[in-house]
């Protein structure tokens, strides 16, 4: 239940395991219409947000969550091929950009993490990282070609397997929420808002939002992250920029930019502020946010001056199921017969897929080495209730942002914070 990369994924994966099974898939709104059709694309292997935020809450098992990550990277490149989805896919890896000079050292000291992982990074001193992408902001930067992944177009992805679960006879049924789980002997009861359905077995990708299971919702909250489109960018434009590599792009502070070229050369932009709504408010209304947006704006100019003029398409926000270790929450409940896959935060494109196969190995599979790691085992901290909840993010961000403000020095919160391995982020 729930129609994003999760929900997507999982009955995928179960109909090529298992042709012929009944498999049903509800969502609330239309396939899409969370997360997963309205992100910035970036597909990167990591399953743990980062190599690292694994390394800090997964130490011993990080070389092994790598090497998954990375095959259920090629597992997905490889489906894409086999059912032939278009998702508009581009593995030019990944730029990370530091953009002030206090960013430089850690920069260049990840591309020894990143190698030590097995994958292939190259430092880019101020010019050379001014050669692949003109911007006057940038002061050094490391271009991770493999293991970084690439950039795909997300409501594609979504769509495209949609039509594939159609074609494998999956039922999916559009506009019907579950509204409460129930558990009648073998059977789990599903009260949805267009009736009652029965299930053998039921995994539940809801992420950011409100579960109908009680024992989930403390484990994600839903942070608010805003980004834009460009109208395409004239062969004049490009050139003005460079970008011939079309690596996707993030910046390095606490709060940062995402940005990355689309198949039709415009610019999609997003990121910076990560908004929290009291109670974790989840409204229509917060798709748009003006400010955020005005920001992000000029940020964007101040980072390609050269770009001024250029107009701007779509604007859009969506929620990011966040959890206090910034990578997903799986569990299980009523005997194993339900299971829950969610939480990713700012990195579920790719991440998803294995949270997909974590929850179906909980359902169908459960000596399945998957389950045997610690990132499966051990479930996020919960977030507090509220109004703690709410005082302990707005604290978190005013921090993470007088860090930025302060040469990346962090308080005393904020280290408090990383000592016991809890975090605020998008
Ligand atoms: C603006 C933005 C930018 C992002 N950028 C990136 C990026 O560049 N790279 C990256 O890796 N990740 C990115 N992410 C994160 C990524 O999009 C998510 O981690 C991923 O899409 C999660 O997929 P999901 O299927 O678990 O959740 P979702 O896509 O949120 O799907 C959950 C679905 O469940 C449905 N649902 C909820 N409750 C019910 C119910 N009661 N009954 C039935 N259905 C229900 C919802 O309608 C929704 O469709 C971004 C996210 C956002 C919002």
């Amino acid at each position: 239940m729930g129609g994003g990369f999760t929900g997507l994924w999982a009955a995928l994966l179960a109909a090529e395991e298992s042709p012929g099974r009944d498999i049903v898939l509800l969502e609330a709104s239309r396939i899409g219409e969370g997360a997963s059709g309205r992100n910035g694309g970036f597909a990167d292997p990591c399953v743990t947000h980062g190599l690292d935020n694994g390394l800090m809450h997964f130490p011993d098992e990080m070389a092994q969550l790598v090497k998954l990550g990375n095959r259920n990277f090629q597992e997905m490149l490889e489906a894409l091929d086999r059912h032939a989805i278009d998702a508009r896919y581009e593995g030019h890896g990944k730029l990370d950009v530091a953009t002030e000079p206090y960013q430089v050292q850690g920069l260049r000291e990840h591309v020894e993490v990143v190698e030590g992982f097995g994958g292939e990074a190259v430092w880019l001193d101020r010019e050379q990282v001014r050669g692949e992408l003109a911007s006057p902001t940038y002061h050094g930067g490391i271009w991770v070609q493999s293991g970084g992944g690439g950039v795909l177009d997300p409501a594609m992805l979504c769509w495209g397997l949609q039509r594939t679960l159609e074609r494998l006879s999956v039922r999916i049924f559009e506009g019907t929420s579950v509204e409460r789980i129930a558990r009648s002997g073998d059977v789990i009861e599903l009260h949805t808002s267009g009736g009652r359905l029965r299930a053998r077995k039921v995994l539940l990708a809801t992420n950011a939002f409100r579960s109908p299971l009680r024992r989930m919702r403390p484990a994600v909250v839903p942070v608010w992250d805003y980004a834009f489109m460009s109208e395409p960018l004239s062969a004049s434009q490009m050139a003005a920029i460079g970008w011939k590599n079309r690596q996707g792009v993030g910046d390095c502070g606490n709060r940062f930019h995402y940005y990355r070229l689309t198949d039709d050369d415009r610019i999609l932009w997003g990121g910076y502020d990560a908004i929290y709504h009291y109670g974790s408010g989840l409204r229509k209304e917060h798709e748009q946010r003006p400010e955020s947006l005005e920001l992000l704006s000029r940020q964007f100019f101040k980072t390609f001056p050269q770009l001024a003029g250029l107009r701007f398409s779509h604007t859009w926000g969506g929620p990011i199921g966040t959890t206090t270790r910034f990578c997903m929450d799986t569990g299980s409940a009523f005997a194993g017969r339900v299971a829950w896959a969610i939480g990713y935060t700012g990195l579920g494109v790719v991440a998803s897929r294995f949270g997909a196969q974590i929850g179906l190995d909980r359902l169908d599979h459960p000596d399945s080495s998957r389950l045997k790691l610690r990132l499966a085992r051990r479930r996020a901290v919960p977030w507090p209730p509220e109004p703690l909840r709410y005082l302990a993010i707005q604290l978190t961000q005013w921090e993470l942002a007088r860090a930025d403000r302060n040469g990346g020095r962090r308080g005393p919160w904020l280290r408090l914070l990383d000592r016991l391995g809890l975090g605020f982020n998008s």
